[in-house]
């Protein structure tokens, strides 16, 4: 077995006969010895001409065939249950690998299934009605059904990320993230994925129980460990309940807390939305050398402004921003981005790295002292028009202090409204964002114009609250077959890797 790269202008791709070619030689041997060529990973290389390169695995005779990914699954009608409460990436994937094991994957989501989500999502931009269980953080496929769809992660200890993208793919989802290395699904096919997953549960006797919001967890009073309550009275019981309610799922932390049971306060990061105009960005990614058929340009950006690290998050390419908000009067914004990512904007987070520290004015709230400070600035976003028109600023302006007399055309459905974000932020945040924009033109020079718009706030990139596993069984550390799970837990942050840790307490089950 031979592991090789090779390179081709970016507009050519190349044929099986090509590669079987580039093979020989990468062997040395005649092109008759290849059994199998097979591409592992394609990357763009803008350094210089613009060119893909694949890296390649060629197989000779008596070379042993890569790992193929296999998927069969029981049916588990009359198995054991385990209760899953919450429908997204670390749900659906832990009931994924249930059924593979013979139990049965019982799904408590309080969202509603992805069609009849879709009408609540465009009645929050639309009308600037937020229903707190129908959103886009709540319903079906959760927080990353109505997203970008990015799959890189940087989780490669937490399990094999290739299994989930196979299983993906086996769902629905382009085979080219399979090898792209930075693969990504878009909106318009995320909840087509998300539907075929929840039928293959289904038709193997799984259940999912749409508009079902868990409100208590108590010892059972019969024969299995937990009864499991959801809004309404409708229990479950079973011996093993897997929590994977996500970041936004509030109510959640206070259950916990009404009970006495162990959660952590957990650092996290917030700030701002920028975007900028998506040709601008091709250009500097790419050196001036973006032609048509070539993706937009992605960037990541990283800085320390006095000692804080500011980052961006969730870059969306040709994207759009969407209002993330579960609770009416409150104003959190994302991105999403349909699989061509051919709108004309580009947007990221770019967001500051808060710790309990910095708001010594929350200490009174323990536990949920950066919970508070979310919820509130997220208030404080909605009070600056009473409505979901975010409040915006141009770039340059944020950084000079001033009022922008103008903003540009944004993707926002819901509008914008001029507003002093450099003084509305805490100045901790503006701060460092304001040295931090300086810095990331020197990496990226064009970033810092006054073309780029910010909006807020950007302000849910993982929990504020932890809720403390043991590390062996993956089990709370006092309540046993209570599993926290997924980014809600504080155990992950994106969508492969809330499903890697859904898959790994599965494995624990
Ligand atoms: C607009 C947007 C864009 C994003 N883009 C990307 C991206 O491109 N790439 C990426 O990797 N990540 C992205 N993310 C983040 C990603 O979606 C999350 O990291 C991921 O979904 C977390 O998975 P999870 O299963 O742990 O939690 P969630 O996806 O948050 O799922 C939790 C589920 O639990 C349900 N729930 C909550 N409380 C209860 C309750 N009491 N009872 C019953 N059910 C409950 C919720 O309704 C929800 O469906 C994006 C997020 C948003 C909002």
């Amino acid at each position: 077995m031979k592991l090789f790269e090779v390179a081709y202008p970016v507009n050519h791709k190349p044929t099986a006969e090509e590669m079987v070619d580039a093979a020989a030689r990468a062997c040395g041997v005649p092109r008759q010895k290849i059994v199998r060529c097979y591409i592992i990973r394609r990357s763009m290389d803008a350094r210089g001409q613009l060119v893909y390169r694949y890296q390649v695995r060629a197989l000779t005779g008596g070379d042993q065939p890569p790992k193929e990914y296999r998927f069969e699954y029981k049916n588990v009608a009359s198995a054991r249950p385990v209760i899953i409460v919450g429908g997204g990436p670390a749900g659906m994937f832990a009931a994924l690998r249930l059924l593979e094991r013979g139990l049965k994957p019982v799904i408590l989501e309080r969202g509603k299934d992805v069609h009849n989500r879709k009408r609540d999502i465009a009645a929050i931009s639309v009308k600037g009605l937020v229903n707190p269980e129908s959103n886009y953080c709540f319903g079906e496929g959760g927080a990353g059904t109505f997203s970008d769809g990015k799959l890189y992660t940087r989780s490669n200890k937490r399990g094999d990320v290739y299994e989930v993208l196979h299983q993906m793919a086996a769902f629905g989802a382009p085979e080219s993230i399979l090898t792209d290395a930075r693969p990504h699904i878009g909106s318009d096919i995320l909840p087509r994925m998300v539907e075929a997953i929840r039928e293959c549960i289904t038709s193997h006797g799984g259940e999912y129980h749409f508009e079902a919001r868990v409100t208590d967890i108590k010892p059972s009073s019969g024969k299995e460990r937990w009864a499991v309550i959801c809004d309404g009275g409708l229990t479950f019981c079973a011996n093993d309940v897997i929590l994977a309610t996500g970041h936004s799922a509030r109510d959640i932390y206070k259950l916990f807390d009404t009970h006495g049971w162990a959660l952590e306060a957990k650092d996290f990061a917030l700030g701002v939305r920028a975007e900028h105009p998506q040709s601008l960005i091709n250009h500097i990614q790419y050196h001036g050398r973006w032609q048509p058929g070539i993706p937009p340009a992605e960037y990541y950006l990283a800085e320390q402004a006095d000692g804080r690290g500011v980052f961006s998050f969730c870059m969306c390419p040709g994207g759009i921003l969407v209002p993330s908000t579960t609770e009416y009067g409150s104003l959190v914004l994302n991105g999403m981005s349909n699989s061509q990512r051919n709108g004309p904007l580009a947007n990221a987070g770019i967001v500051v790295q808060v710790s309990a520290a910095d708001v010594p004015q929350y200490s009174r709230y323990g536990t949920f002292a950066l919970l508070e400070f979310q919820r509130e600035l997220e208030q404080k976003m909605f009070a600056c028009s009473n409505s979901l028109r975010s409040p915006a600023q141009r770039m340059v302006d944020f950084c000079r202090g001033r009022e922008s007399a103008s903003l540009p055309k944004s993707s926002y459905a819901a509008g914008t409204v001029s507003a002093p974000l450099h003084e509305i932020l805490p100045p901790f945040v503006a701060d460092s964002l304001r040295k931090a924009f300086v810095l990331f033109d020197r990496k990226m020079k064009g970033y810092y114009t006054g073309d780029a718009l910010l909006l807020a706030c950007e302000s849910r990139t993982s929990s504020p609250v932890r809720i403390p596993r043991d590390p062996n069984t993956l089990q709370h550390a006092s309540l046993p077959g209570i599993y926290p799970c997924g980014e809600g837990a504080g155990y992950a942050g994106g969508i492969v890797s809330s499903a890697l840790d859904g898959i790994a307490i599965a494995n624990s089950i």
